[in-house]
């Protein structure tokens, strides 16, 4: 992109900014500080050596941390593993989770996976979260039972609150706004790209924790972005509130919270689970 339109109506102390991280740029970060962004371009554009005028908008620091990706979804070297299979021992699988009604988490652990057992209850994870990006796989019951919500009903709870919809939606009508991937009760997901009974699924999320000021009130709501099974499907959206299943939600202060996973009394199971922190 040519320099003049890259510097194009920006302001003076922007240039200052940016010239800061490049060396040669100090003599010229003084030249420009004190002048319109008008006489600050022209002094950019006065610079004869065009590598100098394009090292003017050149950004050296912050450097990005350097992070191993993960291979077929797998975690990332920054990522905190939540549950990753490799310890079937049941009080091992499931030692980042507890029970959100007290005591150790009561689901099945077995073969890498973890099952929901419908009446142990809901359960968290026992580290607290803000903004993060979250991974995680899921599978309804290849035997196939009910219909609409009863069908594969299951949950994530980001901050214990904000319910990403876990169902099986393949071939089961619901209310759109409760389907799979759908922010529960609040946005119907762009598209349904759900796979069949049995089949593993992944969610990708990114979520925006809400922010609140001294008085309590929200300053910036929740805002949330969800790839289901590699498809996006919710398009950074705002979060009215907590989930709630009847009537308009509403924000109440709260500071990190845990990542809850949904009892809804269907045997649904999940495995690969990782977090990063943002
Ligand atoms: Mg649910």
């Amino acid at each position: 992109m040519p320099i003049s339109s890259r510097t194009t109506g920006a302001p003076g102390a922007f240039l200052v900014f940016r010239c800061l991280f490049v060396s040669r740029c100090f003599v010229l970060s003084g030249l420009i500080a004190a002048v319109p962004a008008s006489t600050a371009e022209n002094n950019v554009n006065n610079i004869k050596d065009f590598t100098e005028r394009a090292n003017v908008t050149n950004l050296w620091q912050p450097e990005p941390p350097i992070v191993t990706p993960g291979l077929d979804g797998r975690a990332p070297s920054d990522a905190i593993v939540l549950f990753d299979g490799s310890k079937t021992a049941p009080d091992d699988g499931l030692l980042e989770w507890e029970s959100v009604s007290g005591g150790p988490a009561k689901w099945q652990v077995a073969d890498g996976v973890m099952t929901v057992v419908p009446q142990t209850g809901d359960i968290r994870t026992k580290r607290e979260f803000s903004d993060i990006q979250l991974h995680l796989e899921w599978r309804s019951p290849r035997d196939v039972q009910g219909e609409g919500q009863s069908r594969g009903n299951s949950g994530v709870f980001l901050m214990e609150r904000y319910e990403v919809q876990v169902l099986d939606s393949f071939d089961n009508l619901t209310y759109a706004n409760g389907q799979a991937a759908s922010v529960y009760k609040q946005h119907i997901p762009l598209v349904n790209a759900s796979l069949g009974p049995g089949a593993w699924q992944t969610y990708d999320i990114f979520f925006t924790a809400p922010r609140f000021g001294d008085t309590g009130r929200v300053i910036q709501s929740a805002s949330i972005s969800v790839l289901h099974n590699g498809v996006l499907v919710q398009n950074h959206v705002t979060i009215q509130g907590p989930t709630t299943y009847i009537g308009a939600p509403s924000y109440v202060p709260h500071d990190a919270a845990p990542i809850r996973l949904q009892d809804h009394n269907n045997p649904v199971s999940f495995r690969n689970i990782w977090v990063r922190v943002l």
